[in-house]
């Protein structure tokens, strides 16, 4: 591993916005927040992969992997991550190197394919991302972009985040570390105003963002940039700029955050989308960090009035369903926020929450479920839950629907129960008030569809084989009896 990679992820380890990094002792932070990595480790992602993930919502920008095709094939359009706009981020740019490369060294290569990009596409800014092999053998990717963006005076961002340098979070991370390092700050905006915001760690997953982004405009608040979700180059160099930064509940890209704190006092707020009550929450606390940082008070007043329309309207569309949903359980399998986010609307159209995983849940993320579940919320909670206990639970009715990401989904239809995606690969939008409505109706229409009667009725085959073993059985007891 490169001296200068060693270097960034040592200062990715020491983040002051993170309680349990900064609970440790020196000597721990520099051993790292992951364990150790395990042999097959890459298949929930590697560190390139991570990086991929988090900066290809950047929509107009090419984003070129410098490595063997493979590498891009893992990260592909793997999410719904939608876009308003450019679909250039779409296309798979890669240098594809080979047995050649690896004995002469890619870099001219990597050169090469820039100046194709730009010649070709002509995007505001191409991103190169590292990957094992071309670290291995040595090519300077950071040297190589430097190149090029003189020569063909176009910003080429070097994203150095090879697989090997650990898992998928750490690879968010690296990836946010070239953003702060070579875009933000590097442009100036047409013009600013006090309600200038930018949002980071929103990936636009299934449109996400477009369902919060009219309550801002209805404020009068302007997303000066997001990043990543249907972000473009452009407005993100100019992010610096913003009267306050909401860091979208996952840490996955905290160190943009706590960093642009500290280079241009911005301040920032952990928020969520998901939930009726998170929704108003991340309301309240963006205009009151607006009007800290000098907006009119009044936003306030207007927030409230805003929050206490969308809520009354959301509660209203969200109890129409009690009908038909009243006594249905759901087991929730995801982590973070959404273990507890979800569960007052799920609770509020009269579902039951059997059980909610809280393996990658923090401590604050427990003490919420708690509130919101009360007694006995502890028996619902979750810490490690084998497929084959999930398949019980869901065989045996004790949940009717469960809500998972998809790599659990054949679970649950292996046990002909009703399954929903409430993960990133999902195909539906589940943020703000309109997100919450969404995703009851959709469990709604996930327990009522008849595909489940039909899957739940014996096979033929299987009917046959029992009417011929109990044929087999009559004719036996016939015989015995005339012996
Ligand atoms: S960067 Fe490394 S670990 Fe990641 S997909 Fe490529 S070869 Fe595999």
């Amino acid at each position: 591993m490169s001296a200068s990679l060693k270097a960034k992820i040592a200062d990715v380890f020491d983040e002051p916005g993170c309680d349990k990094n900064q609970a440790k002792s020196e000597k721990e932070r520099k051993k790292g927040c992951t364990k150790q990595l395990t042999p097959g480790a890459a298949a929930g992602g590697c560190a390139f992969d991570g990086a991929k993930i988090a900066l290809q919502p950047i929509v107009d920008v090419a984003h070129l992997v410098h490595g063997p095709i493979a590498c891009e094939g893992n990260s592909w359009d793997n999410r719904h991550s939608a876009s308003s706009g450019s679909q250039i981020y779409r296309t798979g740019f890669t240098t594809d190197i080979n047995e050649l490369d690896v004995i002469y060294g890619g870099e001219k290569r990597l050169f090469k394919s820039i100046r194709e990009i730009i010649e070709k596409y002509d995007p505001p800014a191409v991103f190169v991302y590292q990957t094992c092999v071309t670290a291995l053998i040595g090519d300077d990717i950071e040297a190589v972009c430097k190149r090029a963006a003189e020569k063909f005076n176009k910003p080429v961002i070097p994203v150095n985040a090879p697989g090997f340098a650990g898992p998928k979070n750490l690879g968010n991370k690296l990836g946010a570390e070239s953003v702060l390092d070579y875009v933000i700050g590097t442009q100036e905006p047409e013009f600013t105003t006090p309600y200038d915001i930018n949002i980071i760690g929103e990936y636009n997953l299934v449109g996400e963002l477009w369902q919060v982004k009219p309550l801002l405009d209805a404020l009068g608040i302007r997303i000066l940039s997001c990043i990543a979700g249907d972000g473009r180059y452009n407005e993100i160099a100019t992010a610096h700029r913003a009267k306050a930064n909401m860091m979208v509940c996952s840490k996955s890209m905290i160190n943009v955050a706590t960093k642009m704190q500290q280079r241009y006092g911005i301040p920032y707020f952990e928020g969520s989308f998901y939930g009726v009550a998170d929704m108003s929450m991340t309301l309240r606390e963006i205009a009151r960090l607006l009007v800290e940082q000098g907006a009119d008070p009044e936003l306030k007043d207007r927030t409230e009035a805003l929050i206490a329309a969308e809520e009354a309207r959301a509660w209203e569309r969200i109890r129409a369903y009690r009908e038909r949903l009243a006594g249905k359980k759901v087991l929730l399998i995801t982590g973070g926020v959404k273990s507890w986010s979800v569960v007052s609307a799920l609770q509020e159209a009269g579902i039951e929450v059997v059980g909610t995983s809280v393996k990658k849940s923090t401590k604050e993320d427990k003490e919420k479920i708690k509130e919101i579940m009360g007694e006995g919320a502890d028996a619902h909670m979750i810490d490690d839950m084998t497929p084959r206990q999930m398949y019980a639970m869901l065989r045996d009715a004790k949940a009717d629907i469960m809500l998972s990401g998809g790599r659990s989904q054949f679970v649950a239809l292996k046990a002909r129960m009703p399954w929903m995606d409430i993960n990133q690969e999902r195909y539906y939008a589940f943020a703000g008030y309109e997100g919450m409505i969404t995703m009851i109706a959709e469990i709604d229409k996930a327990l009522s569809n008849p595909v489940w009667a039909q899957v739940r009725e014996p096979a033929p085959w299987a009917l046959s084989d029992s009417l011929l073993r109990e044929q087999d059985a009559q004719q036996l007891a016939a015989e015995a009896a005339t012996a």
